[in-house]
């Protein structure tokens, strides 16, 4: 025999599912997974863009300070690259614009790498190689701070180094020893940035995987739940309550009198269909069966309440429960449901009564002093025993005063 833990199947947990090594999640989970990760991104890039202002304005700073001539021709670029901060710093804040964030990030990125390109080879400054610098701080700002996808970040790395790389050779102050120096730093800034690029979206890939296997193992449970509560509560064959049902129903009816909403009554009505036996040894139970859904269909079609209901209380008796309704009311409601039921025409030699299947009621309302469920259910019962003895197809009822009467 099996050991008993190797019987019960384990639910795959988030961290049993192993991402690809490119990372991609298998269908619509990457598209969730790309908003997830601009605004998780999004709470970080406003303070990433602050930084870069800062940083910009004291590189103007220092180049008022060490030449004018040299500020005369950055501080336009600057400006611009200034710009794409806010207007990443607004994208990052705006829910509605955030799907640009990535974009404007690449842009903000792209801005200053290039910019620094062009100073780079405009400055004639003995001090000047050093704005060719910004590509590996363009590169780690891309990758480190504004957080752009992985593989946005990878191809915006190689386009940055080849516009580097053609940059120092259009430049002519530069020489080809302090170009490779240059170019070695992007590319080492590139590749350590990317490296830790892939670690960190590789540990948010396989977090938020984890909580959506989780979400979708609770929602599973949660629908596992609901179909065993209706199954625990509802009878098969007719769609009804079943008698289980049926008793948390009414005590939670019961239980709200004088709480406002259920009001100070309720009526509860027991029926029975007459000579079911014979209708079961002249049809066949498989007949019987279907009988049974038929009638019970009546009352469910009648009651309209909320807190109203329809139970099979046993084999072929019904109760129906109404929330607020006085006895003349539900006598009504009995006498119109028999009438019903007698109506439907379904054929029934064996019964005594009648040609066709009828049922007999019983009635009792639960008055301002509240019965509560068992004596009410006596009650009904012995004025359907009232019925039946009074012949059938017909409706009886107990009164306030515990007399016993038919309609
Ligand atoms: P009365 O008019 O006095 O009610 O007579 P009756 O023959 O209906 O008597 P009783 O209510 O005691 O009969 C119950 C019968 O209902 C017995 C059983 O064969 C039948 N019955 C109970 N449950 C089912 C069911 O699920 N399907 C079918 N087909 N018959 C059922
Ligand atoms: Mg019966
Ligand atoms: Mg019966």
């Amino acid at each position: 025999m099996k050991d008993e833990s190797q019987r019960i199947s384990v639910l795959p947990s988030g961290s049993d599912l192993r991402l690809p090594w490119h990372l991609r999640l298998p269908g619509p989970l990457e598209r969730d997974f790309a908003e997830f990760f601009r605004n998780s991104v999004a709470t970080v890039a406003p303070w990433a863009a602050l930084n870069v202002i800062l940083l910009l304005a004291l590189a103007l700073a220092l180049e008022c300070y060490i030449s004018p001539e040299v500020a005369a021709r950055t501080w336009r670029p600057r400006l611009l690259c200034a710009m794409l901060a806010v207007a990443t710093i607004l994208v990052a804040r705006r829910s509605e614009w955030r799907r640009w964030l990535h974009t404007v990030s690449l842009a903000l990125a792209f801005a200053v790498a290039l910019t620094g390109d062009w100073m780079g080879v405009a400055v004639n400054h003995p001090l000047g190689f050093s704005l060719f610098l910004q590509t590996p701080l363009a590169i780690l700002l891309m990758s480190v701070l504004l957080r752009v996808p992985f593989y946005g970040a990878v191809a915006g790395s190689v386009a940055l180094i080849a516009a580097l790389a053609a940059s120092l050779r259009a430049s002519p102050h530069i020489g080809l020893e302090l170009s490779l120096v240059l170019l070695l730093l992007s590319l080492a800034s590139a590749s350590m940035s990317l490296f830790g690029q892939y670690i960190y979206e590789r540990l948010l890939r396989q977090h938020f995987l984890s909580e959506n296997v989780l979400f979708q193992h609770r929602d599973e449970l949660h629908s596992a739940n609901r179909v065993l509560e209706s199954q625990a509560t509802v009878d098969g064959l007719t769609g009804c309550l079943n008698r289980r049902g049926m008793e948390a129903r009414l005590d939670e009816l019961l239980h709200g009198f004088g709480r406002g909403g259920a009001g100070e009554r309720a009526s509860v009505l027991l029926f029975d269909i007459d000579f079911f036996k014979q209708y079961n040894d002249t049809y066949g139970h498989q007949a019987g069966d279907e009988c049974l859904k038929t009638v019970a269909s009546i009352p469910r079609a009648l009651t309209q309440g909320d807190k109203d209901f329809v139970a099979r209380y046993g084999g072929e008796e019904f109760m129906v429960v109404l929330a607020n309704t006085s006895l003349k009311d539900a006598l009504v409601f009995a006498e119109r449901m028999r009438t019903r039921i007698e109506q439907l025409g379904l054929p029934h030699s064996g019964s005594r009564v009648s040609q066709v299947v009828t049922i007999s009621v019983g009635v009792v309302c639960a008055g301002e002093r509240a019965a509560d469920a068992t004596t009410l259910i006596k009650c009904a019962d012995e004025a359907l025993y009232q019925a039946k003895g009074a012949g059938r197809n017909r409706v009886a009822y107990m009164s306030d005063q515990g007399r016993v009467a038919t309609l």
